[in-house]
């Protein structure tokens, strides 16, 4: 990094510390680029924090496979596993995602969804009515279930700033606790961090901010929605009677580490005032916990409350790419509830325009909007 007259020059400025400002920094550097990232706050300050997150390809009522589910399952898991060889902390395990059928419609969607979507061997498994309920007695009613076995749980706060610190050591600039003043009348742009007294050129700037991209006028032709969600950590009596995670009515996150923690989460309030945890959400995961897993209510110690808001465009796909008017400008943003399993590798997307002005494909690529 070079610095003149207290001015110090970058390649790129990523805002936003969170899953998505995070890879994008490890792609650029990676590359080849000077970057810095700015934060608010700290890393996985957003919606990447949550208590406990899922990584799962087999999404929605259908169980449908996400968007590149190999490319991004392996680009995460690459992450996942350097990240973890810095830290001593263990912060994820591959144990794969349970999703009982609730309905025999969804027994219907999820028996077709290993042909359907063409998934790769060995990835995910129908295991009908008789079988499920032998195999995992503890669920509530069903009609069978998938088993979707390349699926992470992660404990998103110690892998993020792991993750940051990491690329630390490789050369990345960070600004955490800071705001920031972004002048960027000329073709360099010039990026003040009040705080810190930290004043730098760019050549570019990425905006991986989460919800606050509806605050930011750059951006505010594309249609975002903002949806708040919240989770509960539960600390139980006694250990969890399965290993996998679940994906039901939300998800429930079995801790990687703590055998006897699951963390319930669900996104569904399309208006809300606050972005605080309330009675009402504490009072609607425990009723799917109620429905889901009937025997383990009473088995609860002690919870804990969390809220986050997602933002996801109308074709529930992320937006990556140049910004239509200002090309110093890029965005990584309407990553829904599919951060974890896709950051990565739509980061390595941006880093192409961004390094080789390849347009990332049609599906994810701000110019579908334009
Ligand atoms: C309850 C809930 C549960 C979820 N569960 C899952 C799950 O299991 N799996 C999954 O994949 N996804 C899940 N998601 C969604 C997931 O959190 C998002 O897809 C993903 O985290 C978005 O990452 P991001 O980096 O874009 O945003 P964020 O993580 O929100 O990061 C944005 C960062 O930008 C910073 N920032 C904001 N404004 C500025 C500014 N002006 N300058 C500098 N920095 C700024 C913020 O402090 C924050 O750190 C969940 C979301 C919620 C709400």
């Amino acid at each position: 990094m070079s610095s003149d007259n207290h001015l110090t020059n970058v390649d790129a400025t990523i805002l936003g510390a969170g899953i998505a400002g995070l890879s994008v920094a490890d792609e650029l550097i990676g590359r080849g680029l000077k970057v810095a990232i700015i934060d608010k706050k700290l890393p996985g300050s957003g919606a990447s924090g949550a208590p406990l997150v899922l990584a799962n390809p087999a999404t929605g009522r259908r169980a449908k496979m996400t968007w590149k589910a190999d490319l991004c399952y392996q680009h995460l898991k690459n992450v996942l596993e350097s990240v973890q060889q810095e830290t001593e902390q263990p912060f994820f395990t591959e144990n794969g995602v349970l999703r009982p059928a609730l309905t025999k419609e969804m027994a219907e969607d999820f028996e077709r969804s290993p042909e359907k979507y063409n998934w790769p061997d060995n990835w995910i498994e129908w295991i009908p009515e008789k079988e499920f309920k032998n195999k995992y007695p503890f669920f509530g009613d069903n009609y069978g279930g998938l088993h979707i076995r390349k699926a992470f749980s992660i404990d998103p706060i110690p892998f993020l700033r792991s993750y940051s610190d990491t690329l630390v050591k490789k050369g990345l600039q960070t600004i955490y606790n800071s705001s920031v003043h972004i002048n960027s009348d000329s073709k360099q742009l010039k990026v003040i961090s009040s705080d810190q007294e930290a004043e730098f050129k760019s050549e570019i700037v990425i905006y991986a901010v989460g919800s606050a991209i509806t605050d930011m006028n750059e951006w505010n032709f594309l249609d975002f929605s903002s949806i708040k969600g919240q989770t509960i950590s539960l600390d139980l009596e006694e250990e969890l009677p399965f290993r996998e995670s679940i994906s039901s009515l939300g998800y429930m996150a079995a801790d990687p580490v703590k055998r006897n923690r699951l963390v319930i989460g669900s996104t569904y309030e399309h208006h809300f005032d606050h972005v605080k945890p309330d009675q009402n959400g504490k009072k609607a995961l425990l009723s799917k916990l109620e429905r889901t897993l009937p025997g383990l209510k009473s088995a609860i110690k002690s919870t804990d409350q969390w809220a986050g808001v997602r933002i996801a465009m109308n074709d529930h796909q992320p937006v990556i790419g140049r910004h239509p008017e200002k090309e110093n400008l890029f965005i990584i943003s309407g990553l829904g509830s599919k951060g974890m399993i896709q950051s990565r590798y739509l980061a390595k997307l941006l880093s192409d325009q961004i390094i080789e002005n390849q347009e990332p494909p049609e599906e994810v690529s701000i110019s579908r909007f334009s």
